[in-house]
């Protein structure tokens, strides 16, 4: 009885032993402080034991006493065994628990990546630290076209096809971040020139390929704008401010990367002096309307005029629409416009119809008239006093507009069809030209981009895209103008491929009333 006694208690110490370990993990992991205290316990334990054995071998005589008591240091040991054991499972599950939420909040579910906050915390530590680095700023081209035309389910796809190729071209080179629905970030630690065109071709390389999102084939393409720090500035918004101003720039210019330089800030600052500026513009009348001839291709009798807004300033220079048009549209100013030029249209129509015209005015609409309903009140208010003037009024709009919201474009299109005006699609094949739209939409008519005509005489391939769009216009029963002609190789191409009508600084650039009046009415 004396050796089971001795063995128990040998047992219970060995549980004392193999519970030190343990404790020690926790005394140095938690930040809980009993657990020091307690690691000295069980060494004290430990060697009570040892104490205890030593006495056994020599004192054993009351046998249920010493049972008892080798029982309780057994089970004793046990005890303090499992605690510690079950302690240090409970603790590394706890950690577990908060090393995934932790992850969690800082990458994007979708994705994967590293998310926006995950961006912050590491471009404040770079800067505190006075890492110098390279920020890129990347905004997908089209994304939002692709998500209305196919919807939610394949945009998440696509996104998540493009962030993974961009990491996988990355290949560890640089730290890739999506900030937003389809904006993505790169911090470039410490690098050279040769470096930044590296990244640059890595990123745009993603691109390169057709991604293929159940059956469709999706191509994309990115806009680039960088920053660099300590370069440009020392302050996180402010670099960000600026990275996103050379990401605008680049998707307006089209162009691989813009790198932030302070004329780009200049040109926001501008930009918000026309803002300012537009309301008064509106209130103060200060548009004027130009006219664009559009003739027949083959008779080159007129057909009709684009009405084109001009905005004169005090010197006799011109605001372009081009420049003022995006501004109005950001201020939430352009249904103004639309509805001043809708109105002055028809005021310039009736004077033109005294000199013997008899053809349509082509309105430009934006992309966000399409949207509202106060396009619908004005034109639907406009036949009341004109009944004809339906059948003489063309509405431009372009792919992008329509994309827009392609649901609400339809509806605002199709109820307008019923009341009988015309639509033409307008730079034809520079936007998301989905073929569907031809179908689906009241479309009359197509304008081919003069990015298109203007070279098709020496490039190829512009070339059969001005005829395959006239062949595919012709068979959908839309008519086809051809913009930016200007000259005559281009003319006479233009007829042999059937245009049907022509327009371009080759007949005329866009011209006040007066001087369309007297150049082309009798
Ligand atoms: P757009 O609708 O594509 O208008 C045609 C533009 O091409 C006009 O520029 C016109 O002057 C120019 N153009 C015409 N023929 C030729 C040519 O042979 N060669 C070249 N290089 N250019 C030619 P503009 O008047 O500066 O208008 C620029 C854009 O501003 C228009 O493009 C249109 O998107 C917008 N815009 C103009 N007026 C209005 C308007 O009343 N409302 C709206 N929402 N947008 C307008
Ligand atoms: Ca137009
Ligand atoms: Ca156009």
């Amino acid at each position: 009885m004396q050796l089971f006694a001795i063995c128990m208690t040998f047992i219970g110490s060995l549980f004392l032993v193999f519970s030190l370990k343990p404790t020690r993990y926790l005394s140095h992991e938690s930040s809980q402080p009993g657990w020091k205290p307690l690691y000295g316990l069980i060494v004290i334990f430990i060697l009570g034991y040892l104490g205890f054995i030593y006495y056994l071998l020599f004192h054993y005589q009351h046998f249920i006493i010493y049972s008892v008591f080798t029982l309780i240091f057994f089970l004793g040991g046990l005890f303090v065994f499992m605690v510690t054991r079950l302690s240090i499972e409970s603790y590394k599950n706890i950690v577990n628990i908060a090393k995934e939420t932790e992850y969690k909040s800082l990458h994007d579910s979708l994705t994967g990546l590293p998310n926006r906050k995950h961006f912050l915390m590491k471009i404040s530590s770079l800067i505190t630290k006075s890492n110098p680095f390279t920020l890129f700023s990347l905004d997908l081209n089209n994304f939002k076209q692709v998500n209305d035309a196919l919807g939610h389910y394949y945009g998440d796809k696509l996104l998540i096809e493009i962030a993974q190729n961009i990491s996988k071209k990355l290949d560890g080179l640089s730290i890739l971040f999506r900030t937003g629905g389809d904006e993505f970030m790169v911090i470039l630690k410490d690098s050279d020139d040769v470096f930044y065109s590296d990244i640059i071709e890595r990123i745009h390389s993603a691109f390169n390929e057709t991604y293929q999102i159940m059956h469709y084939s999706i191509e994309s393409s990115v806009s680039v704008g960088a920053t660099k720090f300590p370069n440009d500035s020392n302050n996180l918004d402010t670099l960000i401010k600026y990275v996103d101003l050379a990401m605008y720039v680049s998707k307006k210019t089209k162009s691989k990367c813009v790198f932030y330089r302070d004329e780009l800030n200049e040109d926001a600052t501008e930009k918000l002096a026309i803002c300012g500026r537009l309301r008064n513009a509106i209130a103060t009348n200060e548009f004027q309307l130009y006219f664009q001839p559009l003739l027949e291709c083959h008779s080159k009798k007129l057909h009709g005029a684009e009405v084109l807004i001009r905005w004169p300033q005090l010197d006799g220079s011109f605001i372009a629409p081009d420049i003022f048009i995006p501004i109005a549209e950001k201020a939430g100013l352009i249904q103004n416009i639309t509805q001043w030029v809708i109105g002055e249209a028809v005021i310039q129509l009736n004077q033109l119809d005294k000199h013997g015209f008899s053809g349509a005015l082509h309105i430009n609409l934006s992309a966000k008239d399409l949207n509202t309903e106060s396009l619908f009140d004005l034109l639907i208010n406009q036949l009341k006093n004109t009944p004809l003037l339906a059948g003489r009024l063309i509405l431009e709009v372009t792919e992008s507009a329509m994309m827009l919201d392609l649901t609400c474009s339809k509806t605002m299109m199709l109820r307008l069809a019923e009341y009988g005006f015309t639509f033409s699609i307008d730079d034809f094949g520079t936007g998301f030209s989905s073929l569907s739209l031809l179908r689906e939409l009241p479309i009359d008519q197509i304008k081919i981009d003069r990015s298109f005509v203007q070279y098709m005489d020496s490039v190829k391939t512009d070339h059969a895209i001005v005829n395959s769009a006239i062949f595919l216009a012709k068979n959908l029963g839309c008519t086809v103008v051809a913009e930016g002609v200007e000259n005559s190789a281009l003319e006479s191409e233009l007829e042999k491929l059937n245009c049907d009508y022509l327009q371009g600084y080759y007949y005329s650039e866009p011209i006040p009333l007066t001087d369309f009046i007297a150049q082309y009415c009798k």
